[in-house]
């Protein structure tokens, strides 16, 4: 599992730990010092994750987090809030403000990444390696393998993100501005129909086993993976 992990944390020497074992787990980092750098930086690349330091300079991490949540583009990233506070009172508070979990520092790495593979398994499935099965499609994300009826399919790894993000969620309708968010992630400058032109050639690649079918137009509202 490799995901783009922002790091919101305003001391060098935990930054730099945090960094260096996200790193050796496979994952990319950016890192941000305050919640207005951190603020920038999701304008420009939507990460898949996002720890998030309490005590920032400039505000605290909790009104960072609801600004998140508020925003369309941002409110469906996952946060892990990262404190030395241990109180149960500001415990609710983090979760309050949107955070998916809570870690209290110290923390040891190992437990760091436990609590962020099951945060992402939870929110971003289709960012885990689970096999996913739908319908006789089988996708394989460690393996990048998608087989139809026992035949591989081949399938580019856009279609291939896109696949696994429709297979991850299973009849729900998402709108091109929604998977362009979820799939692309750095879309500032793709255009809605660019998702068309990559459903055109998903669909082409599962054509010949039928599976096609499952990726369906909903007039006016988007696509979905009929499961
Ligand atoms: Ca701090």
């Amino acid at each position: 599992m490799s995901s783009d992990i922002l790091v919101v944390e305003d001391e060098p020497a935990i930054q730099e730990l945090i960094a260096v074992n996200l790193e050796h787990a496979g994952h990319r980092v950016q890192r941000a010092h305050s919640a207005a750098e951190a603020d920038a930086l999701i304008r420009e690349v939507r990460p898949d994750l996002i720890l998030l330091d309490w005590m920032l300079p400039d505000v605290a991490g909790t009104v960072l987090a609801r600004k998140l949540r508020a925003d369309a583009r941002s409110k469906d990233i996952p946060i892990i809030m990262l404190t030395a506070r241990a109180q149960e009172q500001d415990k609710v508070e983090g979760l309050d403000a949107g955070a998916d979990d809570y870690i209290t520092k110290p923390f040891s790495p190992k437990e760091l990444m436990a609590r962020i593979k099951a945060v992402l398994r939870r929110r971003s499935p289709q960012l885990t390696d689970d096999l996913i099965n739908v319908d006789g499609l089988q996708l394989d994300p460690a393996a990048h393998r998608v087989m139809g009826g026992g035949q591989e399919l081949r399938v580019g790894p856009t279609e291939f993100k896109l696949l696994h993000f429709f297979m991850t969620h299973p009849e729900r309708v998402y709108s091109r501005m929604q998977l362009l968010d979820q799939v692309w992630g750095d879309h500032v400058f793709v255009e809605e129909r660019t998702v068309d032109v990559h459903i055109r050639r998903l669909r082409q690649a599962l054509e010949s086993t039928g599976h096609d079918r499952l990726i369906e137009t909903v007039r006016g509202a988007g696509y979905r993976l009929h499961g």
